[in-house]
């Protein structure tokens, strides 16, 4: 009969773009000033092809709110930074982006949308889209507006990149603080190294 017991539900890395993915310069949306962060196509490999994971991108996109790009020009970056990830075999499955600001948007994308971080609408929606158990997901971001997102989608593993490693303050939710990437990828892989064994390895 069915063997269906709890879960089949997959799990995903979240990742925000500008600030863990590339180097936040601000309303980043040209090839030519899009530059990676180093460790980004390490720790997503990890995800995809050792744990089984999804790669999945949650950004804010203000600049398209606020007119400084077209959603044309987004895309067209997304596009080309997907077959990045692709070619260096860590696939991203989806890229989730909200155009809206509530005050500074020009015309309709001057709205408050529950895509935008710290709302948890763009996880939730890949939830949805992907039938995610978000309990055993991973989210990397750099503010605290990330991390806010995730712990109200129901994330518990959330992880915070601070060159600096300013530890999370009385007023932050919990969360865990990196220097860089390399040092999240072990993170990650300190706590979920034990799937690496098999599938049910779990002792
Ligand atoms: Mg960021």
């Amino acid at each position: 009969m069915s063997r269906a017991v709890a879960h089949n539900s997959m799990s995903a890395i979240f990742l925000d773009r500008d600030g863990v993915i590339n180097v936040d310069r601000g309303y980043v949306h040209r090839i030519e000033d899009f530059e990676f962060i180093p460790g980004i196509f390490e720790l997503t490999r990890f995800a995809v092809q050792q744990l089984g994971w999804l790669v999945i991108v949650i950004t804010n996109q203000a600049g398209i709110a606020r007119g400084i790009y077209d959603e044309a020009t987004y895309l067209r970056l997304t596009q080309w930074m997907c077959e990045c990830f692709s070619a260096r075999h860590a696939p991203i499955s989806k890229v989730y982006h909200c155009p809206y600001h509530p005050e500074h948007g020009v015309g309709h994308y001057r709205r408050t949308h529950d895509w935008r971080k710290p709302l948890p609408g763009m996880i939730l929606q890949a939830q949805i889209d992907f039938d995610l158990d978000l309990s055993r997901s991973v989210l990397i971001g750099d503010k605290i507006s990330d991390i806010e997102a995730g712990a109200a989608a129901g994330i518990k593993m959330c992880v915070r990149i601070d060159p600096h490693a300013t530890p999370p303050s009385a007023t932050d939710l919990p969360h865990q603080v990196v220097c860089n990437l390399e040092d999240a990828l072990s993170l990650f892989q300190r706590q979920y190294a034990v799937h690496c064994a098999g599938k049910d390895g779990v002792a």
